[in-house]
């Protein structure tokens, strides 16, 4: 049994199993989510008899590092987990932000508002599921297609494992993204799980501002976020403003049209007073040109909205190429026109396929 898929409440009916106090689940608790323990015998404030019972029961890694890469500058690492069952998964960390640490990002944007509120971030970007159902052609994740869904406990093991390398230089994780492998929304309720276990005050208690969901548009959970009011930032992948073409590349438009979508993200905005975020992959003469970002901007009039643009990191099986930066300026400044505001995202980690091919989360603005 893999310890980081128990809650506190299932931590504590196992002990209770065992004929311990309940006091010995906080204990462990602390243990795995305030020190990072990640084996028993670092548990000293244990019985040694009860150190031994959690390691024949219970295990503390629920993947092996296949391997990992770190991009040229140094401030991107790619890690590749092999889960028991083989299927691969990836997280990656971005280290940005720090005018002091990266001398090219401070330069071509020494002023930007993105730049200051970046000092020092450690975003975290990880997977939900091995593969991804849904399609996107664009997307090296879609291109493989579906293999299992993530159990909570393998989406929190992403963390501890970043946390625990970050924790060794006196850093920590401060962003979480749910950008890498998979769609977080039809793998609904273990991310949740994964997040609230994270979110735990007498945990990791790692604040709900400052994790990231990004979904494809699956309109039944954009609505049951909504009703559940997190304080979760919501990141929605538009890549079109209109059905056809999104159609064209993203498989799921056939089952929520984009109104519906939009919709539903007016309708979380009502709920929670929160912002949302679209991204939008800027594809060389696909989505990227003034008319596409005026159809854009008028769907989204009077939502309370943000538009990340990236330009496309191209695949494999998948024939697109980037915007170049004129046009991604061009594509920004028509949007902001009409009043929506757009940053666009600088691609990091581009030498290592950061985030399997999907960099929207890669963030730094130019
Ligand atoms: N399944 C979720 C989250 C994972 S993908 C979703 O689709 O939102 C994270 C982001 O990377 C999404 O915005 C996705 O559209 C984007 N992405 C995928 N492939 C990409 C590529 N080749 N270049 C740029 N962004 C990409
Ligand atoms: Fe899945 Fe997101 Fe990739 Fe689309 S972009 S295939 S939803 S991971």
């Amino acid at each position: 049994m893999l310890i980081y898929d128990l809650d506190i409440d299932q931590l504590t009916s196992l002990l209770k199993e065992w004929n311990e106090p309940a006091y010995r689940a906080k204990q462990i608790w602390q243990g795995l989510y305030q020190h990072l323990y990640n084996s028993p015998e670092q548990f000293t404030n244990l019985p040694k008899s009860l150190r031994e019972k959690m390691a024949e029961h219970l295990t503390f890694s629920p993947f092996t590092v296949k391997t990992y890469l770190d991009s040229s500058d140094g401030f991107t690492r790619k890690t590749l987990f092999q889960l028991p069952d083989n299927h691969l998964i990836e997280s990656v960390l971005m280290r940005y932000g720090d005018p002091a640490d990266n001398p090219q990002i401070t330069a071509a944007a020494p002023n930007s508002e993105n730049m200051r509120g970046a000092k020092n971030r450690r975003t975290l970007c990880i997977s939900t599921q091995a593969g991804c159902a849904m399609g996107c052609v664009f997307c090296a994740t879609g291109q493989m297609g579906f293999k299992r869904h993530l159990t909570s406990g393998e989406i929190v093991a992403q963390v501890m494992y970043y946390a625990r390398m970050l924790k060794d230089v006196n850093e920590s994780v401060t962003n979480i993204v749910f950008m890498g492998m998979g769609e977080p929304f039809h793998n609904y309720d273990n991310t949740m799980e994964a997040v609230d276990r994270l979110n735990d005050a007498d945990g990791y208690n790692f604040g709900a501002r400052r994790f990231t969901i990004s979904t494809v548009g699956l309109v039944p959970q954009i609505r049951r976020f909504a009703d559940e009011k997190r304080q979760v930032n919501l990141a929605i992948s538009l890549h079109a403003a209109d059905d056809e073409e999104r159609l064209a590349i993203m498989p799921v438009n056939k089952r929520y049209k984009i109104d519906d979508v939009i919709k539903a993200c007016r309708y979380y905005v009502e709920q929670t007073g929160r912002r949302v975020t679209f991204e939008w992959a800027l594809i060389s003469g696909v989505n990227d040109t003034p008319e596409v970002a005026k159809r854009l901007a008028s769907r989204l009039k009077g939502l309370m909205c943000h538009v990340n643009a990236i330009p496309l990191n191209p695949t494999a099986g998948y024939e697109g190429r980037a915007t170049d930066r004129q046009r991604a300026v061009a594509f920004k400044e028509t949007l902001e026109q009409a009043g929506i505001p757009c940053t666009i995202r600088m691609r990091r980690g581009i030498d290592i396929q950061a985030g399997c091919g999907q960099l929207a989360g890669s963030v730094s603005s130019v």
